[in-house]
């Protein structure tokens, strides 16, 4: 039907306010449609499967590959940066409590494979009970903010490959120049929280050496920052 349809989380939204619907929405409507995925001309004589999203022709759609919810969850972080109320933000710097904050400030969050990695606030929003968390997808779209910071022609090479395949060759070759056989190493992931942040933490390492480079926020998140990365190297 080419529709999305979101169910409005009344405790969500009593929470976040209602920019969490709204950012369910933009993730939902970045994604790629399968409605276009295969057609037949008028005369019935060929028929083509257009490109869905980061898939190449009669492949699946795309559902739950790193990229494609990478894509649409960097669309839902970057309408959460541009359109919160201050109002909303306060919500999250309450909880916080390092004062005000930059949506761009990186959070420490242990994954399921007990790693602490940074996610922007951004990324993140506030539960039923009040605390803060976040989705598997943010892992990936955070994946595709360092990918284009290490590249900044990536982005537009990005949005060139959910629309033709040339654009897809083009960017699995611009992803491997930025690290050898990274392109089949992202797309090869689970859709799972585990494997999502297992593959950040890998892009960390492999591109950014250590994760204090990425580590950005007023002084007490620093200092908590410090403090989590010290435990950790004491281990
Ligand atoms: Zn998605």
């Amino acid at each position: 039907m080419d529709l999305t349809l979101v169910r409005r989380d009344k405790n969500f939204e009593e929470k976040n306010g209602s920019i969490y619907t709204e950012g369910s929405l933009t993730h939902e409507l970045a994604h790629a449609s399968s409605m276009y995925q295969g057609y037949v001309t008028p005369d019935k004589q060929s028929s083509y499967t257009p490109r869905v999203g980061f898939c190449l022709p009669q492949n699946n759609t795309p559902w739950g590959w790193l990229l494609e919810e990478g894509w649409a969850d960097l669309h839902r972080g970057e309408y959460f940066a541009k359109y919160a109320t201050e109002e909303q933000k306060k919500r999250i710097e309450a909880v916080m409590k390092f004062g005000s904050l930059n949506l761009d400030d990186t959070v420490p969050i242990t994954t399921p494979n007990g790693d602490i990695l940074p996610l922007p606030i951004k990324y993140l929003y506030l539960t039923e009970n009040g605390d803060l968390t976040t989705k598997s997808s943010a892992y990936a779209g955070y994946i595709l903010e360092l990918l284009c910071r290490k590249d900044p022609t990536l982005y537009p090479t990005l949005r060139q490959a959910r629309g033709s395949v040339e654009g897809l060759r083009k960017l699995s070759t611009q992803i491997d120049r930025i690290s050898p056989s990274l392109y089949s190493f992202l797309q090869s992931s689970d859709y799972t929280e585990k494997d999502f942040s297992g593959r950040l933490q890998k892009v960390i390492s492999r591109l950014f050496l250590d994760v204090r480079t990425l580590i950005k926020g007023p002084k007490g998140l620093q200092e908590t920052w410090d403090r989590l990365l010290r435990t950790k190297e004491g281990n």
